[in-house]
Formats: C-alpha cells, sequence, structure tokens
C-alpha cells in the first residue's frame, strides 16, 4: 500500500511511528535506570523495593517489545504495516497506563501529579480521541487513587493554611490542562487531516486541485457517463506564450500570472466541475455537461483571462490568452483518448493563431 491510498493521517502516521515508539522508550528506559540509582544509593528509601521491582521489569519488557517492533514493522515498501501501527499504539497505551500506576505511587513527591500531562501528551500523537480520551480517564483515577493511597507525600499537612488554596488550584491545573490535551488531539487530528488532504490533493502554487487527484475524478464522471448517468466535457488549456511571459518579466511574474489564470478558471465553472493543474503551465478542465454548453463556458474562460492584463509590481501590466481544447464524451472515447483528442484540438488552435477554443 503506498502513501496514495493512505488516509491522510495514516500517512502522518506512518512518518511519525518511530518517534511514537521511540519517546517512550527512550523516557521509559531513562526512568528506570535513574529510579533504581535513587533506590540502590538510598536516596528514595522510602520507594517500596517490589513496586521498583515490578517498574523495571514493565520497562524491560517494553523496551524489547519497542525494539522488535521498530525491527518488524515495515513492509517491503518501507511502509509501517497496519497491524504493527496498530499494536505500537495499544502497546503504547498499555505502557503509559502501567508505569503511571507504578510511579504514581512509588513516587515521594508532592509535585510528581504534573508528570501526569507528559504521559497525556505521548497518547496525543496518534490524533484519536477517543484512546486520549479513555487513557485521560484512566491516568486521572490512578493519579485521584494515589492520593488517598499516599496522602503525607502529595499534600501539605492538613492544618497548613495553603491547604487548600493549593489543593484547589491543583484540581484547576489538572482540569484546565486536561481539557487543552484533548482539544488538542480531537482539532489537531481534524485540522492536520484536512491539511494533509489538501496536500496531498492540491497543486501548492495554483492550489488548483493536483494530477494525482484527477484519476479518480475522471473515473467517476467516465462510469457515470458509461451507464447513461451522466454526460462530460474535458477541456485542456494552455498559456500562450508562456515562455516569453518568463523570459521577459522573470519566473516570478510568470507564477503569478499562472495563479492569475488559476484563478480565473475556477471562477468560470460551477461548484460540481473538476479544475486540475495538468502540466507546467496546461490546465484541464472536467465540466459535467455536454458539448454543447461546454463551448460557452470555454468561451467565457478564454474572454475572462485575456479582457485586462495582469497588473505585476504595480507597473508593468503582463497580457495573457489562453488556448483551450474541448472533447466531448461519445461513448467510445477513453478518457485518455478524450484527453488526446483535447491536446490535438488545442495543438490545432496553436497553429491557427492562438488565443481561441477548438471543439471540432
Ligand atoms: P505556446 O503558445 O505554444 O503554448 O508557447 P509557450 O511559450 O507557452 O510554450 P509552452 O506551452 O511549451 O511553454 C511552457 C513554459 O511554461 C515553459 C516553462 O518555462 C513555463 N512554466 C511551466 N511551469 C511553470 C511554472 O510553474 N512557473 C512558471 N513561471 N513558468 C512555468
Ligand atoms: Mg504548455
Ligand atoms: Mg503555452
Amino acid at each position: 500500500m503506498g502513501d496514495y491510498e493512505m488516509s491522510a493521517l495514516d500517512a502522518y502516521l506512518n512518518r511519525a511511528f518511530n518517534i511514537i515508539i521511540g519517546l517512550p522508550l527512550t523516557g521509559a528506559t531513562t526512568s528506570a535506570f535513574v529510579f533504581t540509582i535513587f533506590k540502590l544509593i538510598g536516596w528514595w528509601p522510602d520507594i517500596s523495593m517490589s513496586t521498583l521491582v515490578i517498574y523495571d521489569i514493565i520497562n524491560a519488557f517494553y523496551f524489547c517489545y519497542a525494539l522488535y517492533l521498530l525491527k518488524t514493522c515495515k513492509d517491503k515498501n518501507g511502509t509501517i504495516k497496519p497491524e504493527k501501527m496498530r499494536q505500537g499504539k495499544y502497546f503504547v497505551g498499555f505502557i503509559v497506563v502501567a508505569q503511571w500506576n507504578c510511579i504514581s505511587y512509588m513516587i515521594p513527591d508532592r509535585e510528581w501529579w504534573a508528570y501526569l500531562f507528559f504521559f497525556i501528551a505521548l497518547t496525543i500523537v496518534f490524533f484519536d480521541i477517543r484512546f486520549t480520551s479513555i487513557l485521560t480517564a484512566l491516568l486521572l483515577g490512578s493519579t485521584f487513587i494515589s492520593w488517598i493511597v499516599n496522602g503525607e507525600y502529595q499534600f501539605l499537612a492538613f492544618d497548613d493554611a495553603l491547604f487548600w488554596p493549593t489543593f484547589v488550584l491543583r484540581l484547576f491545573c489538572i482540569g484546565l490542562t486536561v481539557l487543552t490535551l484533548l482539544s488538542i488531539t480531537y482539532f489537531g487530528g481534524r485540522y492536520l487531516v484536512e491539511e494533509l488532504e489538501k496536500n496531498v490533493n492540491y497543486d501548492t502554487l495554483t492550489h488548483l486541485l493536483n494530477r494525482r487527484s484527477m484519476d479518480k475524478h475522471l473515473n467517476n464522471a467516465y462510469n457515470r457517463a458509461q451507464k447513461g448517468e451522466d454526460t462530460f466535457c474535458l477541456l485542456l488549456l494552455d498559456i500562450d506564450d508562456f515562455k516569453r511571459v518568463n523570459d521577459t518579466y522573470g519566473h516570478d511574474c510568470g507564477d503569478k500570472v499562472l495563479r492569475y489564470v488559476a484563478h480565473a478558471v475556477s471562477t468560470c465553472v460551477k461548484k460540481d466541475d473538476y479544475v486540475f493543474r495538468w502540466g507546467g503551465e496546461e490546465i484541464l478542465v472536467l465540466l459535467k455537461t455536454d458539448l454543447e454548453r461546454s463551448i460557452p463556458v470555454a468561451e467565457r474562460i478564454r474572454r475572462e483571462i485575456s479582457k485586462d492584463p495582469i497588473v505585476y509590481k504595480k507597473e508593468i501590466k503582463v497580457s495573457v490568452t489562453v488556448t483551450i481544447g474541448v472533447s466531448s464524451y461519445d461513448g467510445e472515447r477513453t478518457v485518455a483518448g478524450m484527453i488526446e483528442d483535447a491536446d490535438a484540438k488545442l495543438y490545432y488552435g496553436k497553429r491557427h493563431g492562438k488565443n481561441q477554443v477548438v471543439s471540432e
């Protein structure tokens, strides 16, 4: 499975997999090492040896499993196998809860609860709101239980004047931070998917649909036309003498002209038509209508572009025209055949004066 068939979130996870598995791995190994040293040199005499041993065993297990995952996760194309992705995710979830359950009871420190956020943050990378919510609930549960069990370490003395203020502020801090982290997971995930989808499907210079997304739309239109449900036309548009624009005013000006043309084409068609960047300065338009209605649309595009010169850097005026080849679905030609037909007509227009629509 290549990136193309993956959802955008999967493509992101695919690239982030090493970090997702590696980060908890590093944290787990380091903390196990540090805590064990603290116990052995007598800094933390109160830590229960049995909890520490369980903690070290969990981390040793995670260490081996994470290495195994990192070693076996890729298929022959270098893509993370879906089942390894799932295993990795649940394993990170398991390790986060198991670790926190050990250390929230084990650590004799009043401020230790603040590390809760580090553990929640480790689950955000998956941008799965259900997953992060469940783990957050489990982590919060074990935190509150540890407060009850380990009260003497977790709070100021009950008769201390600051007992209640610090307690209330701590709850506020937890509430607000958890809410923020969950919002990031939810909205961040949605935003990420939308942004990545845009990058996957749209051309960055013109903001038109790119060639990658084109086949799907063309095939849909073709299949519907074959079933007799609809018909469609293709317009192939090429900017006239575009090399001269680049040569005379520079590439930057050429880019601006290209963006202008792309925008003009997009505004001349209906919402359910599609506009693709076909090549360098060639644009392909899929119109969901017959030849008779497509020709006026192509004419409108041509007129709209040639109407006014494009102003570059406030004083340079660049006149631009385009030539357009039109091909209609005729029940016989394939999509590739239609593109060839449109291209032949475009070429004919180029040889016969440019700035025109050729449909026959
Ligand atoms: P014709 O009228 O026959 O179409 O002449 P032309 O000069 O437009 O010739 P052609 O269509 O072959 O020109 C393509 C040129 O478009 C070549 C390249 O310099 C320019 N071009 C392609 N992509 C880009 C781009 O992204 N930005 C800019 N600035 N120029 C581009
Ligand atoms: Mg060209
Ligand atoms: Mg051209």
